[in-house]
């Protein structure tokens, strides 16, 4: 029978970012997943480390936006008739969650994690040595029209009021920064403080490979057979038990598989995306994440190509892909940026788990000793994998968080 102090179960980024902040602190970890560290939605982001967000995507106030998503003619959003009865109250939650007002609690509840995101994501770089996945330079948000810039007034003033850097500029200020762009929009806004990565999976692999080397154990082992045996958690794997007095459930989209069965029952939902990497076209280059706000997508400079990464479907996490948001939104990728051929034969998929408020799930399971939750980063998953992976270590060693962790508890769902 092996013994550790921490099990973290689920080796994404969250999942890895802890490992390692656990191990730095000289806890014996082992990382469990049944797939490699970094395959699963962890590979597949626009690599834009978020450091400037403020407001979460709310849903659409604007009544054609919905007719537009019903009427599934939306680039930005895609839905399984058959999967909406069941998402349902999750929407209707996400939908009172999206008021003016609730959205400014989340900006302000967000906000010390956020801070956070860039330098956490420097510290471990740097130790890992993977520095040159790293890429300055912000990124860039386009506005093909007037009313879309306008809504972005309360963002650029709360941007103001937490001194994050912007600079709002015209077509050309932005070709000049991209000259491989069409002038198609008419507004843009540089987010300078902004990073990227260049190869997500890359970088997890990388705070694995360091996890490792300050003696954390990374095992291969199905997260379900988690349980309560001899006044211990246990988890049977391939190498035999696994016993410790510490498990972190940070297990993404999959959380609810582990979680249901020990009665823990959050309201998680899933936005499905797609991404598809192609080779620019002629001497076609981007030098930043491009984001064409109307149209739901992003264009992320990897190294494996330009990745064109999808908004959200709501569709069961394991149903057959439909990415029939990539026929919907190619026309406008390709009308402003010379896409050439698509480097793989299928798009890849992957689901981002999302709490109905957008804030992840940070600290204790309620009602189970020894048991703790990192799990709902939505749309922010690689931003704020290592400033999670830092609170979490910080509650679970005793130390002082380096922020009130109050607002990303369990018990803000009342269970
Ligand atoms: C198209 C798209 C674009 C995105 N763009 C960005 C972006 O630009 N910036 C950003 O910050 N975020 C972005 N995100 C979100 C981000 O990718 C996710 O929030 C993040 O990857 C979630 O990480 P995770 O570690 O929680 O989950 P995962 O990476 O899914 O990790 C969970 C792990 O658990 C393992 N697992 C599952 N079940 C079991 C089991 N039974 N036993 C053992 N192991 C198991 C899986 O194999 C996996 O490795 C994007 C997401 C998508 C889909």
């Amino acid at each position: 029978m092996a013994r550790v102090d921490a099990i973290v179960l689920g080796a994404g980024i969250v999942g890895t970012s802890i490992g390692l902040h656990l191990a730095k602190r000289g806890l014996a970890v082992a990382l469990v997943d049944r797939r490699a560290p970094g395959e699963e939605t962890s590979y597949g982001n626009a690599g834009v480390i978020e450091g400037n967000t403020l407001f979460p995507q709310a849903f659409p106030s604007d009544p054609l936006a919905l007719l537009r998503i019903a009427l599934k003619r939306a680039p930005e959003a895609n839905y399984h008739l058959t999967f909406l009865p069941q998402v349902a109250p999750w929407l209707l939650a996400f939908r009172a969650a999206s008021t003016p007002r609730r959205l400014m609690e989340t900006a302000r509840a967000m906000r010390p994690l956020f801070a956070r995101a860039i330098a956490e994501h420097e510290a471990l770089l740097a130790e890992a040595g993977a520095s040159r996945y790293l890429r300055r330079g912000g990124w860039l948000k386009l506005y093909r029209g007037e009313r879309a810039f306008g809504a972005l007034k309360g963002e650029l003033a709360l941007a103001q009021e937490f001194g994050i850097a912007y600079r709002a500029l015209d077509t050309e200020a932005a070709r000049e920064l991209e000259p491989s762009l069409a002038p198609v929009f008419r507004h843009a806004v540089h987010w300078q403080g902004a990073v990227s990565i260049t190869n997500p999976l890359a970088v997890t692999q990388a705070y694995a490979a360091r996890f490792a080397a300050l003696g954390g154990v990374v095992v291969r082992g199905d997260a379900r057979s988690l349980h309560r045996a001899d006044g211990h958690w246990r988890l049977d794997t391939g190498e035999g038990p696994l016993d410790a007095a510490q498990v972190v459930v940070a297990l993404g989209p999959f959380a609810p598989d582990v979680l249901g069965p020990l009665g823990i029952r959050l309201s998680l939902g899933l936005k499905r995306g797609y991404h598809r990497h192609y080779r620019p076209a002629g001497n076609a280059a981007l030098s930043r994440p491009v984001v064409d706000i109307e149209n739901g997508y992003c264009l992320a400079p990897m190294e494996q190509g330009i990745r064109l990464t999808t908004g959200a479907e709501f569709a069961a996490r394991d149903a057959p892909p439909t990415p029939v948001q990539f026929d919907r939104l190619l026309p406008a990728a390709q009308g402003l940026f010379p896409l050439g051929q698509p480097v793989e034969t299928s798009p890849w998929m992957g689901s981002r788990p999302c709490f109905p408020d957008s804030r992840p799930v940070i600290g204790r399971a309620p009602g189970q000793d020894g048991l703790w939750l990192a799990y709902g980063h939505a749309h922010w998953g690689l931003t704020l994998g290592p400033a999670t992976g830092r609170l979490i270590a910080e509650m679970m060693t005793g130390a002082t968080p380096f922020c009130d962790p109050a607002p990303y508890g369990a018990e803000r769902f009342g269970k």
